[in-house]
């Protein structure tokens, strides 16, 4: 864990409602540059063998542009939400996911050139909930033939069951930050 991430998430998150944490002030609207190399660097040094690192758009990019880096300057792919008119559909993996904030479901898509059976893949993202983000870019790697190194998470949220789901997989899982729970309109950190 990482202590100057869990200061932070004290000093500056903000809790909405029963299970959201509003970090837009330092982590994902508004975000500290520095903050994020030293996330990247915690990530990265919990995994080994990667040569690519997989996110979904648009707030893990930045996580995982810098934890990419971070190996040997290894390319960064995003999966994307949009149904861009330039997207021919037979040229890249698609897969639904449910969006934990909004509730609805979207479909995401990697380019078949981007994603390839000889890449050895580090999956990152800003928050871990329920998992279906993660689910969602492990099922694109393994339509593609993909080895997943990994999940590493900016913030984990422990009570809602996505480690669960991506350990009973044989995922390994690292977070720089575990909420455990929230008290009284505040996160608990673990
Ligand atoms: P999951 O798919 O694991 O249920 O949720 C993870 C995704 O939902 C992340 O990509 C993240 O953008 C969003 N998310 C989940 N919980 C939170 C939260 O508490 N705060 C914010 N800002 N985003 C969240």
């Amino acid at each position: 864990m990482m202590q100057e991430l869990k200061d932070r998430i004290l000093k500056d998150g903000k809790v909405i409602g029963e299970d959201i944490l509003k970090v837009d002030s330092f982590l994902n609207h508004q975000i500290d540059t520095d903050l994020v190399y030293k996330i990247a660097r915690y990530l990265g040094s919990n995994f080994s063998g990667v040569n690519k690192v997989l996110t979904i758009e648009a707030s893990g990019i930045a996580y995982a542009l810098a934890v990419a880096n971070y190996f040997n300057n290894a390319p960064m792919v995003f999966a994307k939400k949009s149904k861009s008119k330039t997207v021919d559909m037979n040229t890249v993996y698609k897969t639904t996911i449910k969006s934990f904030t909004r509730g609805t479901e979207s479909v995401v898509t990697v380019a078949k050139d981007y994603l390839t059976k000889d890449d050895k893949v580090l999956i990152i993202d800003d928050f871990l909930a329920e998992g279906n983000a993660a689910l969602g870019l492990i099922d694109l790697c393994k339509q593609a033939g993909s080895t997943v190194v990994g999940v590493g998470i900016v913030i984990e949220k422990g009570f809602q069951g996505g480690r669960e789901r991506l350990e009973k997989m044989g995922i390994k899982v690292e977070s720089a930050a575990i909420i455990t729970k929230f008290e009284n309109g505040k996160p608990i950190l673990k």
